[in-house]
């Protein structure tokens, strides 16, 4: 990243990935939906079948 260490508190540091994340709490929320998201698709590959139809 460019500058320094001057960043004041209006960036939230994901635990998760160590990003910066807007200090908003819908903006927070919704990156660690993200998380959340990926979490699950690993342990459940299967949850997420949008790769077409699948007509039964
Ligand atoms: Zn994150």
């Amino acid at each position: 990243m460019l500058g320094g260490a001057m960043s004041e508190e209006r960036t939230y540091t994901c635990p998760t990935c160590g990003e910066s994340v807007e200090r908003d709490l819908l903006v927070f929320l919704h990156h660690t939906d993200q998380h959340i998201i990926e979490a699950i698709k690993k342990d459940h590959p299967e949850w997420v079948k949008d790769d077409g139809t699948c007509p039964p």
